[in-house]
């Protein structure tokens, strides 16, 4: 489902998420690495790969049919994390050796029927809600959990899992402890139910805030692809060290005037305060460049910030290069990354979009993308060297 009819490009830098995967496996347990929803829109393979060519042991995916995707191209254990939802895909499940994570009962038998169809076992993550109110069980549940269990002597719950709301807000450090104080509990009564599970809780910010509730395996995402959880926060150190991976460009078609007290625009809602240059260059919302950047949003061309003018269109926005010399048709301009100095944060874009840097990589990374290569051994380096 790539955009195919358009002139942005984007430019994953796996060396930058090889180096992020090192940072963050360096501070603690094991990982899971989350390249969920098309790897936050850097690639599931390609990202994949890399992750595991640098060590990577397991991965975390959405749906079943993510997990038929990533099964080829990586050796190590593959979790779905929104589990089976049909018979098709607990058969997936057991055919493609991927670990379930269940957080229905439902889920349980639909496994074991798949298991007894191929005379195997298959593994499962039990998913507890702990205080995010979304998938999972109740630790009230357990009782109707194991007795679940002893029906499905195929399914074998290797894994305790849940997930944290506010690891990454300074300000809600008491409902993380509060949702680990739960997850312990969840933990001690399944033990004394008999089983052993391995445990995941904290994602990229629960990782980086609170290496105390590493458990098992820390399960990080947008920390990989270089987005400091924390930023603007009193925490906001805790990320300096990731590095983002996505590089979004795309050409100036066209440099003109803009005479004061011309408009520019669907709506006129730029005026000219002054005599302005401007160029138009080919991105929009149909290229999920967000509208909301009119009037707001920033780039960069040949090294310097420029100003979006007036309001974003389909396929074409306007930002003032009055104070930039020599721009010409077909220049490149940064919508997302450049060089270190000048380059668009993920933050920075995603508070003039009104959103977060999750949402500004899945949208952005829909569209035509490159890979630069990792190096055997990736350097610090930024992303001036890009066309
Ligand atoms: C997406 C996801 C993560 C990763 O979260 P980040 O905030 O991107 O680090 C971890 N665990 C689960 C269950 C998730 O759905």
């Amino acid at each position: 489902m790539t955009i195919d009819y358009n002139l942005l490009r984007v430019t994953v830098d796996l060396g930058a998420i090889q180096d992020n995967f090192r940072l963050l496996r360096s501070l603690g347990s094991a990982l899971i690495a989350v390249v969920k929803s098309d790897a936050y829109g850097h690639g599931l393979l390609p990202v994949a790969r890399s992750l595991e060519a640098c060590g990577a042991e397991s991965f975390a995916v959405g749906t079943m049919a993510e997990a038929v995707r990533l099964r080829p191209a990586v050796r190590g254990e593959i979790f779905a994390l929104l589990g089976p939802q049909s018979a098709h895909d607990a058969e997936i499940a057991i055919n493609e050796n991927i670990t379930s994570v269940v957080s229905r009962l439902d889920q349980l038998p639909l496994l074991q029927q798949a298991a007894n169809r191929r005379g195997n076992l298959v593994p499962v993550a039990l998913k507890y809600d702990t205080g995010m109110a979304r998938l999972g069980f109740n630790e009230t549940d357990t009782d109707r959990v194991m007795e679940t269990l002893a029906k499905c002597p195929r399914v074998i719950p290797q894994w305790l899992f849940s997930h944290l709301a506010t690891a990454d807000d300074p300000d809600q450090a008491d409902y993380v402890r509060d949702q680990a104080t739960r997850f312990q509990h969840i933990h001690d009564r399944l033990v004394a139910a008999g089983l052993q599970p391995r445990c995941s809780l904290v994602n990229s910010a629960g990782m980086l805030a609170y290496p105390e509730l590493a458990w098992d395996r820390q399960r990080p995402g947008i920390a990989l692809y270089g987005a400091n959880p924390f930023h603007d926060s009193t925490l906001e150190g805790l990320g300096t060290g990731l590095r983002p991976a996505m590089h979004v460009q795309a050409p100036v078609l066209a440099v003109h005037p803009l005479p004061k007290g011309a408009s520019i625009s669907y709506g006129r809602a730029y005026v000219a305060d002054q005599d302005r240059i401007v160029a138009v260059v080919a991105a929009g919302y149909a290229d999920n460049y967000a509208r909301g950047l009119s009037n707001k949003g920033w780039v960069v061309v040949n090294g310097q910030r420029a100003k979006i003018l007036g309001r974003v269109c389909m396929q074409l926005t306007a930002v003032d290069v009055t104070h930039i010399p020599d721009v010409t048709p077909d220049d490149k301009v940064d919508l997302l990354g450049g060089c270190a100095a000048v380059a668009v944060t993920p933050e920075e874009l995603a508070a003039w979009w009104g959103t977060i840097p999750y949402e500004v990589f899945c949208l952005l990374g829909m569209n035509p993308r490159e890979y630069i290569p990792a190096l055997p051994s990736s350097t610090q380096g930024d992303q001036c060297h890009v066309r």
